[in-house]
Order: C-alpha cells, then structure tokens, then sequence
C-alpha cells in the first residue's frame, strides 16, 4: 500500500510540474495541460485527460516519458491509465472524495463514462475563432473548404452527410465550426457534439430511461455536427442510436457534417449499415498543407496575434512543421513568448533554440525494413524467419501485421514493397495486415503500449 493515495490531484500536479519540464511548450499545452490525477493506489495512476484522443496521444507517443516522471514523482512503480473525462468531472476533481458518487474514483475497466445528461445544459460551444474567414485555402483543402461553403450556403440541400476526413490537426473541426457558425447565423437550430459527448449522452440516457428526450433533442435540430466520429468504433450501442438519429435527420433533409481521421472504408470497425450510409454522402479529405499554405496560415497566424515576424523566420517554421497545423501554430507561439521573455530579437538564431526539440517527428521516422523486422520480431520474441514466413499462431500473426503497419505508416512504403520485404506476401495481405492493427489500435491497450514501445525501439535504432 501507498502512503499516498488520497492525493492524486497534487501528486499529478507534480508529475505535470516535471514533466513540463521535458516537454516542448506545445506539447504540453495541447495534450498534457488539461490533464488531472483521479485516482492513485497501489501503483495504479488514473489519469483523466479531456478526450479520448488527447489520452491515445498520451498513450502512443508519451507514455514512457509519462511513466518514468510519474515513477519519479512517486518513488515507486507506476501503471498510468488514462481515462477520458468530461469536462464537468475536471471542476469535480476540486471536490473531496467522498463527494456525492463514485463517478471519479471508480474508474471502469470498460471506458464507459460518466457524463451528466441535462439536454439544455450543454449549449452548442463553436470556437469564435474557427470561423471561414480565419481559415486559410490552399491546395491541400480547398475541396473540403468549398464543400463546407456550399453546405453552410444551402444547408440539408447539396451535401448530406458531409464527411470531412484528413490526419490530425489539419483543419477538420475548424471547418466544421465555420459551418456551425454561419448555420446559426442563419437561425437554424444546431447540435455540435465531439463523438465522446453524443456517446456519453446516448449511454446516460439509456440509463436514466430518457431515450425519448435524447431523441427529440438530436432529432429536431437542423444542423448536426458530429466531430470525430472514429471513436464510435467499437461503441455497438451508441452505433445503434447515432444511426436512427443519422436515419431520422437524412429523411427529413436536414444537415449533417461529420468529421473523422481517416477515411471512410478505413472505418472498417463500423456496423455496414452506418459505413455505407456516410460513404453516400460527399467524402473530402484534407491532407497536409503545402509549404505556401503553411506560409500563409503563419502570415495570418501573426497578423492575428500583432506581431511582425521576419520573414526568415516564418520560412524557417513552415519548413520545418509541416503535418500539423495545430504544431505549425504552437510553433509561432512558442517562439514569440521566447523572444518576449528573454528580451531578445526574433530571428532565425533564437528560433533555432527556442524549438529544440520541436522537430517534426515525421523527420525521423525515415525507418527501414529490415530495421522494422529485426525491432518487431525482438519486441514480440518471435523469429525474423517466422515473420517473413507463414506461420500463423496468433503472436506471429500480431507481429507480422505490426511490421507491415509500421512500414506503411512510419516508412511511407508501398504495399508491394513491404509484402517482398516480409517474405514474399501479397499486397491484398499487406492491406489486410495493415488495416487490422489500424482498427485494434483504438481498442486494444496492449497493442497501443507494444506499438509505443517498438516505436521507442526504432527511434534508438
Ligand atoms: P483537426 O480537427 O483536423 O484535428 P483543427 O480544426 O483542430 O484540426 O485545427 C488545428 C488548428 O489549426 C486549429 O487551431 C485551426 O484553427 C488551425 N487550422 C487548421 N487549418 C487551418 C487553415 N487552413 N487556416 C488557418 N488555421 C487552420
Ligand atoms: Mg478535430
């Protein structure tokens, strides 16, 4: 037993303190910051995190950073798991605990949340800054700008479902409140809901036996705006309830946009029914921003924030940043406050050190196949023979899949490629392989915890 296991709040304060520390500014502010510790006994750490995509990030790219600090804090071994909160249970955390339920200390296995259901509570919240006017057009999104345009021009009317799909940070939910905000400048009624929510709601109200306001609520809007909707995979019940919702709304031709990280057979863990549904509307995807773009949206980023940023400095960022807008902005940001806080002149040389450690990680993921093989089969204690074989017992199997993802994700290789380097495997089988550790990721935390850890292994190799 712990000596401290009423105070998880100030114990991950602390872990945060440090971890600060070690992280880049951005980093931290956009995954770590709104994070709280729920509960801490026996080595097991709870960690709420706003989403549950701030937590797979946490989970995927930090965790034996996390863990390490956490570890040091404590001064003894600790499992982090993170769990998704709302924001309600964020102010919770304040409370003592023995405040009036469980919701927080008890964390369930299943990833079942515990939102509170109250249809007029939450009001739509659209960013005020995520408006068209703010978005910046460039090759990469032009597609999915103008079909946004033309659906918030003539909303239920051209385009419904409207999916917009593209990697992280790229503009998706800012497009997507753009169409918010003029739909409610029009006077039309509006839902905007993350995935999470519409799941949170749709359970609770399952449990208070409130279906029927649910409905009414979801099903009398004329414009719903449903963000990220890869998390309804492996959520069969709230499936089941988004696609009646989906159903009631497309007869009546209102307005639906739903945003997702990848494309839409790629969603492969969804019911059919619900698949083929978003597939008949217009699927845009936005992919990552030309060096022009990003030149652009730092240009504007400036002018929004009143600063005048040499130019040698913007060319430097947009060169160097250029999968994510969200770390494209973070990055002006960051220099910025540095040259603020030291005094200094904004150019090139301070830039150089106030991102140290702000590289793209896409930069060092130039991985190679043989190198994968080798980390792969050593991380699961599996023959390289036996991956490039056909031997099919279920670790092997993981394992061989787990190789073809890597490549295809971190080294960019086409599917033939990665089925010579494996042995000889077609590309319908590199496909499969690929496509099956993509779906398991969300669901699976050990596969999440093996992918961290074979990506640690790369990076060192
Ligand atoms: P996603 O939902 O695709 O992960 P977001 O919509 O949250 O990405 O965008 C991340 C950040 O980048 C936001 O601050 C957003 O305003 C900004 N951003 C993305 N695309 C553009 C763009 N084309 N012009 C200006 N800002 C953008
Ligand atoms: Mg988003």
């Amino acid at each position: 037993m712990t000596t401290t296991a009423n105070q998880p709040k100030e114990l991950w304060e602390a872990v945060l303190g440090d971890l600060q520390m070690h992280v880049t500014r951005p980093n931290f502010e956009t995954w770590l910051k709104n994070t709280v510790g729920i509960a801490f006994r026996d080595g097991e750490f709870v960690v709420g995190a706003p989403n549950a995509f701030v937590a797979e990030m946490l989970e995927q790219r930090m965790y034996s950073l996390i863990s390490l600090t956490a570890e040091r804090v404590v001064k003894g071994p600790v499992e982090v798991r993170f769990q998704v909160l709302l924001s309600e249970e964020v102010d919770a955390a304040d409370e003592p605990e023995d405040a009036d339920d469980q919701r927080l200390t008890e964390a369930e296995p299943t990833g079942v949340l515990h939102p509170t259901f109250n249809p007029k509570a939450r009001l739509t919240t659209l960013n005020t800054k995520y408006t068209f006017g703010r978005f910046v057009v460039g090759k990469s999104n032009e597609l999915a700008h103008a079909a946004a345009e033309a659906v918030s021009n003539r909303p239920g009317e051209v385009y419904s479902p409207l999916v917009l799909y593209g990697a992280v940070g790229l503009g998706k939910t800012h497009l997507m409140h753009a169409i918010g905000h003029r739909a409610v400048a029009s006077g039309l009624s509006l839902i905007y809901a993350t995935t999470e929510e519409f799941t949170n709601e749709y359970i609770k109200a399952i449990g208070e036996g409130r279906t029927e306001e649910f409905r009414d609520r979801y099903r009398s809007t004329d414009v719903l705006l449903l963000d990220d909707i890869q998390f309804l995979i492996g959520k069969e019940q709230t499936q089941e309830g988004f696609f009646h919702t989906f159903n009631a709304l497309h007869m009546t031709n209102r307005q639906i946009v739903i945003t997702s990280d990848r494309p839409v057979s790629a969603l492969t863990l969804l019911e059919d029914r619900i698949q083929s549904r978003l597939a008949g509307g217009l699927v845009v995807d936005i992919q990552a921003p030309d060096i022009e773009t990003r030149l652009a949206i730092l240009r504007a980023k400036a002018e929004t924030i009143n600063q005048d940023v040499p130019q040698t400095v913007l060319d430097f960022l947009a060169e160097r940043i250029h999968k994510n807008i969200r770390e494209l902005e973070g990055s002006l940001n960051r220099v910025v406050a540095y040259a603020d806080l030291t005094g200094s002149l904004l150019d090139v040389e301070l830039v150089k050190r106030a991102i140290d450690g702000l590289a793209d990680p896409d930069e060092h993921r130039a991985i190679l196949d043989y190198v994968v093989v080798d980390t792969v089969a050593t991380h699961y204690g599996v023959d390289q023979q036996a991956l490039k074989g056909r031997k099919r017992d279920k670790k092997t199997a993981q394992a061989r899949q787990m190789a073809m993802y890597l490549m295809r994700e971190d080294g960019n290789m086409g599917l033939t490629a990665i089925g010579r380097a494996l042995g000889g495997k077609d590309h319908t089988t590199v496909a499969y392989g690929c496509d099956r550790i993509k779906t398991q990721l969300p669901v699976d935390a050990q596969l999440r915890r093996d992918l961290l850890k074979i990506r640690e292994a790369l990076a060192a190799a």
